[in-house]
């Protein structure tokens, strides 16, 4: 039976490494640090382009692939999309949706939710992204990331909910150094929303059980806080995971946590 999870260390590589030598190697570090782990799963979403690669190297324990984005239909003329079974074809399991790098070149919630629930159908596990751009003192910001979650999940099913991890991403916390995240206690305020807008949405108190990853200037530096009192259940990381050492060290804090 395949091991369950409670936490996850997430490696959203970008439109990086610039060639397959330095992804080997780059996954090869994290490999290392990944089967060390008791109870956390590393997913590397690498680019497409060394998906195959890297998968052919081994689904090793403790480590899962995953995709960076995907399109909502299985195949046809739909120049330079790759779709969920395809990425399935190639052993990857997780697929981030909804990255607030694609909404700005033009993704809508409701692309996000034909996204997200073609990954479902093909038995892909969803990491779906929300964050807002800013925070205002009104807290209309948190009915912005209500709005996000119901669009992005409309028609998705209560049997659904297993294949799915929310990933809270401000967008103001995104790609700085461990200065600019969000901090711990504003982390936590949102798992606890997110749970409840689930909730909400699903009717079942499996929504309670849907994991929450924070994301957005992760660094060794904050991880150990932003874990503990932010309550998430592991992290989503851009720039810190294409530095074998500090990314090993992420993993290897959130990994000696007790959540
Ligand atoms: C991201 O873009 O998903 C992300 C978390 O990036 P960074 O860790 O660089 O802020």
């Amino acid at each position: 039976m395949a091991k369950v999870y409670k936490k996850f260390v997430v490696a959203n590589w970008k439109m990086n490494p610039l060639d397959a030598d330095s992804a080997v190697k780059l996954f090869s570090a994290i490999r290392e640090q990944a089967v060390r782990a008791r109870e956390t799963l590393v997913v590397v979403a690498p680019p497409l382009l060394f998906l195959n690669t890297l998968t052919r190297l081994g689904n090793d324990k403790n480590i899962s692939f995953g995709a960076q984005n995907c399109f909502w239909e299985e195949k046809g003329a739909y120049t330079g999309e790759i779709s969920p079974t395809m990425i399935k074809g190639m052993s990857a399991d997780y697929c981030i949706v909804g990255h607030s790098e694609r909404r700005a070149l033009g993704e809508t919630n409701e692309m996000v939710n034909r996204k997200v629930r073609a990954a479902l159908r093909n038995g892909l596990t969803v990491i779906l992204c929300i964050g807002e751009s800013e925070r205002d003192a009104e807290g209309t910001y948190l009915e912005f990331l209500e709005r996000e979650l119901h669009e992005a999940l409309a028609s998705v099913t209560k049997k659904q909910l297993s294949q799915i991890l929310i990933a809270y991403e401000p967008i103001w916390a995104i790609g700085g150094s461990a200065e600019r995240s969000c901090a711990p206690r504003d982390v936590h305020e949102v798992v606890i929303l997110i749970h409840k807008f689930l909730k909400d949405i699903f009717r079942v108190s499996a929504a309670l059980e849907v994991p929450v990853l924070y994301g957005g200037s992760v660094a060794p530096e904050n991880t150990e806080k932003l874990v503990r009192e932010g309550r998430v259940n592991g992290l989503l990381v851009g720039g810190q995971s294409l530095i074998a050492a500090n990314f090993c060290k992420i993993i290897e804090i959130v990994d000696s946590l007790v959540l």
